[in-house]
């Protein structure tokens, strides 16, 4: 192979923005390796079904465009979602810049121009409503590049990189790395100058592995661990007419935990998901064309643990384990009535209830048994909470699916250009904890690529 200048571990948003900055701004020579596929060859056959094993590597996660490419891919606008930009960078007005710019990009390739940014005045209403009882709205302008667009705008987005002279190498997994040296899994070795790794979720558990060969410190960062909230989709109707996926933050009383809403999918469906190979666990999808009579959406106690355990994905793990052994290899749902008054629910209760559960595959029990009281409580007072905000929501019918779990990768430690302690080594995205979503992974592949090109004295 020619002599390479960068060479970038994974082609998901972080890699292919680090890629696109290197290439307009300088002339190094720059390959992105992944182990997955090309976008439009990304195909799932159960529809979204992360963690099945009917593709190796999961065509969910892996491939150009990273996870999510066969997804709604809906762009958070804002530097605090999906991650903390502001931090990151340490200035506020050069975080919402580079939002803007990641925005711009994907508006290039063909995201659709439709924003979903609710009037001042629908905000200031939902503000009041919310802080009115203990609640916060975070209003946030989205853009939703569909799940029928999405492989066509990465695919786009894959083509320019190549018209600027950046080269692929596709289905080939990254072993190990270490200054100025790719190792690949089929024994092949690449040298060159930088190595920028952006492995996301699906390369989370490699990196960390990677980081503690090379002597590179992490840290354990919070999980979040709570339920599917499923709910007809009319309750929901007056918030989702505003906000696509509005999120509301809560701090609840007991033990002043923070409780959020994530991923709100309208008239969606409720999904499997697999953790770790055998841990069953549950999510939220929608389609464009396709819908339910339900609303579902991820309602997550933060958990943030100190000595003597500090990793979050053990405790995270631990979890999963005991609501799957409860629910016989399938996740638990209960409705919120019977939750309350300390009883299993059943297939016959949960058939009186106004919800249809959306997803069939699970076992009617109790989650009160599988969860830690403390979650089990926040997830109920904040669930009274949002019910002032949205009135319906804490019905005796609500249905709550268990477990939803969020890991978190390790913090890679690096400097603010990125950097690790291992010269020349950089990392970016959901893979080195530095974002969540798809916009903050990309500003933080854009970061790392400036700080490649500082060193080369092309950036100030
Ligand atoms: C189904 C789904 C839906 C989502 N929907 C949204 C959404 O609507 N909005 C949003 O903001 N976020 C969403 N997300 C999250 C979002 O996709 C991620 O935050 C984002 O993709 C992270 O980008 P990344 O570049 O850090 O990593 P990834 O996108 O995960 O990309 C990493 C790439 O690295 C490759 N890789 C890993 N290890 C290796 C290795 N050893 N060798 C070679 N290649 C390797 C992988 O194949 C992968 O392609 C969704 C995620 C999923 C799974």
């Amino acid at each position: 192979m020619e002599n390479l200048d960068v060479v970038i571990v994974g082609a998901g948003p972080a890699g292919l923005f680090a890629a696109l900055e290197l290439a307009e701004r300088s002339h190094l020579k720059v390959l992105i390796v992944d182990k997955g596929d090309e976008p439009t060859k990304r195909v799932c056959p159960e529809q979204n079904y992360r963690g099945c094993t009917k593709c190796s590597p999961c065509n969910v996660l892996c491939g150009v465009g990273g996870a999510g490419t066969l997804s709604s891919g809906r762009l958070n606008l804002r530097p605090d979602i999906g991650g903390d930009l502001i931090t990151l960078l340490g200035d506020e007005d050069k975080a919402w810049r580079l939002v803007k710019e990641v925005d711009e990009t994907f508006l290039k390739y063909g995201c659709p121009e439709k924003i979903y940014d609710p009037t001042s005045k629908e905000i200031e209403e939902l503000e009041r409503k919310s802080a009115a009882v203990g609640v916060k709205f975070i209003s946030i302008p989205q853009r939703e590049i569909g799940t029928d667009n999405a492989p066509k705008v990465i695919q786009n987005f894959m083509e320019d990189l190549e018209a600027k002279g950046v080269k692929f190498l596709l289905r080939r997994k990254v072993l190990h790395i270490d200054k100025g040296v790719v190792k690949l899994s089929n024994g092949d070795v690449i040298n060159c100058k930088y190595v920028l790794v952006a492995p996301g979720r699906s390369g989370q558990d490699w990196l960390a592995e990677e980081a503690k060969r090379l002597g590179i410190p992490t840290r354990h960062e919070p999980i979040d661990i709570g339920v599917r909230v499923e709910v007809p989709a009319i309750v929901m109707e007056p918030i989702t007419s505003i906000s696509r996926d509005p999120k509301f933050h809560i701090y609840t009383e007991k033990y002043d935990d923070f409780v959020r809403t994530f991923c709100v999918n309208h008239r969606g469906f409720v999904c499997l998901e697999v953790y770790d190979g055998n841990l069953v666990g549950v999510n939220g999808h929608c389609m464009a064309n396709y819908q339910s009579q339900n609303t579902n959406f991820a309602f997550l106690v933060k958990i943030a643990l100190t000595e003597p355990l500090e990793d979050t994905s053990l405790f995270g793990r631990t979890i999963a384990t005991q609501t799957t052994i409860l629910g016989g290899g399938r996740p638990i749902l209960q409705r919120l009535g019977d939750l309350e008054n300390g009883r299993r629910s059943t297939w016959g209760r949960i058939e009186h209830g106004t919800v249809k559960p959306t997803l069939k595959t699970v076992t009617p029990g109790d989650i009160a048994m599988a969860m830690p009281h403390r979650i089990i409580t926040d997830i109920i007072e904040g669930l009274y909470k949002l019910d002032k905000v949205i009135p319906g929501v804490a019905s005796s019918s609500t249905l709550l699916y268990a477990p939803e779990v969020k890991f978190s990768a390790n913090r890679i430690h690096t400097n603010k250009d990125l950097e690790t302690p291992v010269e020349n080594i950089f990392v970016a995205g959901d893979g080195a904890g530095l974002s969540r979503g798809i916009v903050i992974a990309a500003a933080t592949g854009i970061i790392a690529a400036r700080g490649i090109l500082k060193k080369e004295g092309i950036y100030a």
